[in-house]
């Protein structure tokens, strides 16, 4: 257990770094392949951490489901060569004992593993009295109080350090992504833990490489605080999740390309012009609330008429043709046909709301 202990990082520093750069493959699949993507992967420069699958929770039986223990070693090995600290996925309480033993700096949680209360626990209970950052995927499904629940259970444990990972939600009839980002409810957990760590793990939003640098780039954009990303030395004979994994190269260009802002300057001009925008924004938005009160308002009105003459509430030609207008005009004034069909859905299921209160009156 010596190399455990010989340690070339400070991990609470690794931890707090912005951003923090996780990456490493999908799976360990042997020594020299974990070896040698950690090396290069080092050799970037670019890379905060380490990562890795041991174990493999796979959808589907049948699929690679990791080398297991006999990994840890590698992992091991790894951390001693490249000075960084690894992370492996965690989802037993057995699995956690095993990390920890063989020195395993940081562990996961994975969005299989989030979605069962019953696992989270028996990871939580194996944490008790450990001293160890846990990152925590969302789940699979896109509910929040999942990965809420499963903060606390881990918190409860008494665990200090907890990061979460936003690696998308599934979603039935997706086909741009793996899992669609669903970016929302990220940004609703980073507004309920605000000084909580949040990074983006673009390879299983994406499922593809093409895509990796945009979705990363939306996170850096979106101000979270980092990134994991999986990276293989032979990615097309990856055993598992091969189409997103990019060489331990690619991953450091990707990294030099990405926008870096900063969330605040102190410059005083840039935060009287901000307010400025930001007061012309609360006037446009008040305008856009009179507006829509009014509307209601004579969708009341129609529903009076209706419930006089006594037709249904919902007239399908007529909510098409909104819709044909909408999108043509939509269009001419640089509004996406997908906004225009979620702005125009949310607006028409309140109308016939009101209406409904109207009618059954
Ligand atoms: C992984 O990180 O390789 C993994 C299995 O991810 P997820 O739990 O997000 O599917
Ligand atoms: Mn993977």
């Amino acid at each position: 257990m010596e190399q455990a202990t010989q340690k070339a990082f400070n991990l609470d520093a690794v931890f707090n770094k912005r951003p923090l750069i996780i990456s490493g493959p999908c799976s360990a699949e042997t020594e020299e392949q974990l070896i040698q993507t950690a090396t290069r992967l080092a050799a970037t420069g670019k890379i905060d951490m380490l990562r890795a699958g041991i174990w493999k929770p796979r959808t589907r039986p049948g699929s690679f489901e990791g080398v297991g223990t006999k990994g840890l070693p590698w992992l091991q090995s790894a951390k001693k060569i490249t000075g960084l600290p690894v992370t492996v996925e965690v989802a037993t309480g057995k699995q956690v004992e095993d990390a920890l033993h063989f020195g395993v700096d940081v562990l996961w949680i994975g969005a299989r593993t989030t979605v069962n209360p019953f696992s989270v626990q028996e990871v939580a209970d194996a944490l008790r009295g450990v001293k160890v950052p846990v990152l925590i995927k969302n789940p699979i499904n896109p509910d929040l109080e999942l990965w809420v629940g499963a903060m606390e259970r881990v918190a409860n444990a008494g665990i200090e350090q907890i990061g979460l990972i936003h690696r998308g939600f599934s979603s039935y009839g997706n086909t741009e992504y793996r899992n669609a980002p669903m970016w929302h409810l990220a940004i609703e957990m980073k507004r309920r833990y605000p000084n909580t760590l949040m990074i983006n793990d673009p390879s299983h939003i994406c499922g593809r490489r093409d895509i990796l640098l945009e979705v990363a780039q939306t996170a850096i954009d979106l101000d979270f605080d980092g990134l994991i990303v999986e990276s293989h030395i032979d990615p097309d004979m990856a055993w598992s999740d091969a189409k997103q994994q990019i060489t331990p190269e690619k991953m450091g260009e990707m990294v030099d390309s990405i926008r870096w802002r900063k969330e605040d300057v102190a410059s005083e001009d840039y935060h009287a012009n901000l307010e400025k925008l930001r007061q012309q924004i609360n006037n446009l938005d008040d305008e856009l609330m009179q507006i829509l009160s009014q509307r209601m308002k004579v969708a009341r009105n129609i529903g009076e008429y209706k419930k006089e003459n006594n037709i249904t509430i919902l007239q399908t030609n007529r909510w098409n043709d909104i819709l044909d207008r909408a999108f043509l005009k939509g269009e001419k004034l640089g509004l996406s046909k997908d906004f225009v069909t979620r702005y125009f859905d949310a607006v028409h299921m309140e109308s016939i709301s009101q209406q409904n209160k109207i009618m059954n009156q």
